[in-house]
C-alpha cells in the first residue's frame, strides 16, 4: 500500500501515472499559485532587479513595468527544500562522495533520486535528464514603480559601528528591494505525473519560504495554492494570468498594497475563463476539493516518520525509472 493514497472520487480516473513513462505521455497537474512577498525581497541579475515592460492586461494595452521572477528564482529554492528533506531521511547524503547514494546540487548528480529524476539534470557530456516540473517567469501584477523602493545602506565595520580610529566610513551602497505584499502569479507544471511526483514537488513548493539569490535570500514569500488543474496538455501563461488579475482586479488594483484576499479571490475567479480558452481537456480542483487534496498530501509530509516513509517510496519510484530509462541510455 502507497503511503499516499489519493481517493478515486477526488480526481478524474487515470489523473496519475503508476510508473514514470519512458517517453513523455502528455499527462499534466499543474499547480496554480500566488507568491506573495512577506518581506523586503530581491531578485536580481547582475546588481539590479529584474524588470520587463509588457501590457498592463488582456483588455487593457497601455504598457507599464513589472517587475519578474525568473524561472530559477523560482524552481532553484524549492529543490533545495526536497533535497534537504532528502538528506533528513537518509534517502541522499552529501558527506561521502564514494556513497552509493552521493548526490550533490550542480556538482554531482546521483541521476537516481526523486530530486534528480523529477526536476532532471545535466552532467556535461555523460548525461541529462529533462526536467518533469516546469516552471516559468512570474511578473508581479501591479507596476515597478509601486512595487519596490531604495535603500542606502551604510557598510558597517566589523564590531558594526561606523567609526574606525576616528574616520568615519563614508562607504554606502544602494539596493532596490521589492515590497512586502507583492503578488506573482505562477503555474508549476509536472508531466507526466505520478501521485508521488506530484506530492513531492507539492510539499516542496509549500514549505519553500525563502527565495532570492543565495547570498541575498532574504526574501520571505508566501506561497497560495489556488487549483490544481489536471489536463492534457499546457494551460496558460503566468504573463496571461497576471494579466487577466490585472484586469478583473478594476479600481481595486490602485490600492496600494493591494489586499492579498481580494488577489486570491480575483484570481480564482479568472483562472476558469482562461482554461476555457486553453483548448485542452482539463479537469479544475478548487475550492473544498483542493483543500481535501491539499490535506491528505499534508498529512503526510507534516508527519516526520510518514513523510520519510513517503521519500522513500519516492525514491523507489524513480530508482527503477533511473534503470530502466536513464542508466540505458548512457550505457548505449
Ligand atoms: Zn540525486
Amino acid at each position: 500500500m502507497p503511503i499516499i493514497e489519493i481517493p478515486k472520487d477526488l480526481v478524474p480516473e487515470n489523473s496519475f501515472l503508476d510508473q514514470i513513462p519512458k517517453a513523455p505521455i502528455g499527462r499534466y497537474v499543474h499547480l496554480v499559485v500566488i507568491r506573495e512577498t512577506e518581506s523586503f525581497s530581491v531578485f536580481q541579475t547582475d546588481g539590479t532587479l529584474n524588470i520587463v515592460k509588457v501590457s498592463a492586461g488582456l483588455q487593457t494595452n497601455n504598457p507599464i513595468i513589472r517587475l519578474a521572477m525568473f524561472k530559477r528564482k523560482q524552481s532553484s529554492p524549492e529543490r533545495l527544500t526536497g533535497r534537504e528533506l532528502l538528506r533528513q531521511a537518509k534517502v541522499t547524503q552529501n558527506e561521502n562522495s564514494k556513497a552509493a547514494n552521493y548526490c550533490d546540487y550542480n556538482e554531482q548528480f546521483c541521476t537516481t533520486c526523486p530530486d534528480c529524476v523529477y526536476y532532471g539534470f545535466a552532467i556535461g557530456d555523460s548525461g541529462s535528464e529533462k526536467s518533469k516540473v516546469y516552471v516559468d517567469t512570474a511578473y508581479a501584477i501591479t507596476g515597478y514603480d509601486e512595487s519596490h523602493q531604495q535603500f542606502s545602506f551604510n557598510a558597517l565595520y566589523e564590531k558594526g559601528n561606523m567609526s574606525q580610529h576616528g574616520e568615519v566610513r563614508s562607504s554606502f551602497g544602494e539596493q532596490d528591494h521589492i515590497l512586502p505584499q507583492v503578488f506573482f502569479p505562477s503555474v508549476v507544471t509536472i508531466k507526466d505525473v505520478t501521485v508521488n511526483s506530484f506530492a513531492y514537488v507539492l510539499n516542496n513548493v509549500l514549505r519553500t519560504k525563502r527565495y532570492g539569490a543565495q547570498t541575498t535570500r532574504t526574501g520571505r514569500i508566501a506561497n497560495h495554492i489556488i487549483g490544481a488543474v489536471f489536463a492534457d496538455g499546457e494551460i496558460f501563461s503566468n504573463l496571461k494570468f497576471t494579466q487577466a488579475i490585472h484586469d478583473a482586479l478594476g479600481d481595486d488594483k490602485n490600492e496600494t498594497p493591494l489586499n492579498p484576499a481580494k488577489v486570491v479571490q480575483t484570481a480564482q475567479a479568472a483562472v476558469p475563463q482562461l482554461l476555457q480558452d486553453d483548448g485542452v481537456n482539463y479537469h479544475l480542483l478548487d475550492g473544498e476539493n483542493l483543500l481535501k487534496l491539499l490535506g491528505i498530501i499534508q498529512s503526510t509530509t507534516t508527519d516526520k516518520d510518514k513523510l520519510h516513509l513517503f521519500l522513500q517510496e519516492a525514491n523507489t519510484e524513480t530508482q527503477e525509472y533511473s534503470v530502466r530509462v536513464i542508466q540505458k541510455a548512457s550505457n548505449k
